[in-house]
């Protein structure tokens, strides 16, 4: 493991090999937390047409101050039968449509309603309380823009822009390896020298968060063609992820099996801790991440490799980890050769500043202990300490 990729070089190549899949229509109601692969244009102006934004009535403002006559009441969903003639007003309630010959809308509020007759005290400004037709939108207009992840917000735009159909990025399909003739599942009795497996289920959680379909296989013992036959059939899918074996003991069986089945190894070996033996390959269109065992550092690299590569697969317009501004509560060691990720509590000060406290306990079989972190710091390479009070960036754990 002579040459060692920084992280950005070795996100670049993975992201080189991670092109967006086809593209499928889905329906609003399942898009949620899909990619949108083109953009959404408005099918209407946004509101369709000018609309009250209270309940009250409906005139011309220069007819008042006054009293004028009811002429007819609107209600939301139904429309005038006649324009409203000057000296007139009309009941309006909020989102019915603004009569002909009305320009302004004064709320309930602040006349003196007599049934037939409606007393308006006050002068009004022409066009308040009116929504003027594609106000918001205009049709054509753009809603959600390519690239984007549809939340609550842009799935209602594309509603209420009358875009029932969102064109996505299809979801990628995961499958997830873990390798150790050691793990047992949660939940069984260990033997001596038995652990319980703990990268499966964090994996799997870590990419059905991406918008992936995930498949978990059992764990595979450290035998060759146990590893073959899952290997095998984890390259059916569009991402092949395994935990373990990708180091250079006599029981690390992943890469060797991996190249055996033809995948092409892009590189192995990263200059970061934890997760330094992280491998990357490809085999056709299929991406291949060996991660390594230990969990926290499988879980460091599947942060940072694994989860941009499925955004990416989607179309998303910004795969790359989203790192934050932060202060460092204590002072750090840097590594001369390797960036740290440091696990870490994130608080928000009374200044708004972000405040980053390191976790004690490290080493990257402490899962235990990471599981207390919201916040992973980059500490970059460098010589001597990094201060407390340094600014540095972390990547928030969700
Ligand atoms: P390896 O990368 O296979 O050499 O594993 C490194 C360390 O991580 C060893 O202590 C393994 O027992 C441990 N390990 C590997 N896979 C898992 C897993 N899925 N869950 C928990 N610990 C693991
Ligand atoms: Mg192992």
């Amino acid at each position: 493991m002579a040459d060692l990729l920084s992280i950005d070089a070795a996100l670049e190549r993975v992201l080189a090999h991670a092109r967006p899949l086809e593209v499928e229509d889905v329906p609003l109601d399942d898009a949620a937390g899909r990619v949108l692969a083109e953009d959404a244009l408005a099918i209407v102006d946004l509101p369709p047409f000018a609309s009250s934004a209270m309940d009250g009535f409906a005139i011309r403002a220069a007819d008042v101050p006054g009293t004028l006559p009811v002429a007819f009441r609107i209600a939301a969903g139904r429309t005038a039968t006649a324009p409203l003639a000057p000296g007139e007003t009309s009941g309006i309630a909020t989102g019915a449509p603004i009569p002909d010959g009305a320009d302004t809308v004064v709320p309930l509020e602040v006349v003196v309603d007599r049934g037939n007759r409606v007393e308006f005290p006050s002068v009004a400004i022409a066009g308040s309380n009116v929504r003027p037709r594609g106000g918001d939108l205009s049709v054509g207009g753009l809603v959600v823009g390519a690239g984007q992840t549809l939340g609550p917000a842009q799935l209602a735009g594309l509603a209420a822009a009358g875009v029932g159909v969102a064109r996505c990025g299809r979801r990628p399909r995961v499958t997830v390896l873990t390798t150790g003739t050691e793990l047992r599942p949660p939940g069984s009795t260990l033997a001596a020298g038995q652990i319980y497996e703990a990268n499966g289920v964090a994996l799997a959680a870590a990419f059905a968060a991406t918008g992936a379909v995930v498949e978990r296989l059992a764990s595979v013992n450290d035998d060759p063609d146990a590893h073959r036959e899952a290997l095998r059939r984890g390259l059916e899918a569009d991402v092949l992820v395994t935990s373990g074996g990708v180091s250079v003991g006599p029981h690390d069986l992943v890469r060797a099996t991996a190249r055996e089945l033809g995948v092409e190894e892009i590189f192995w070996g990263v200059a970061m801790r934890p997760g330094k033996p992280l491998a990357f390959g490809v085999l056709g269109d299929t991406l291949v991440f060996g991660l390594p065992g230990n969990p926290v550092s499988s879980l460091v690299a599947a942060e940072l490799f694994v989860r941009p590569a499925l955004l990416a697969l989607q179309g998303h317009a910004q795969p790359r980890p989203h790192f934050e501004a932060g202060e460092l509560t204590v002072a750090l060691h840097r590594s001369h050769e390797r960036d740290d990720l440091v696990r870490a509590r994130a608080r928000v000060g009374e200044d708004g500043i972000v405040g980053l406290d390191p976790l004690t306990g490290q080493e990257s079989h402490m899962i235990g202990r990471a599981a207390g972190a919201n916040a992973l710091v980059l500490v970059p390479r460098g010589a001597g300490e990094l201060a407390a009070g340094s600014s540095v960036r972390y990547l928030r754990l969700r």
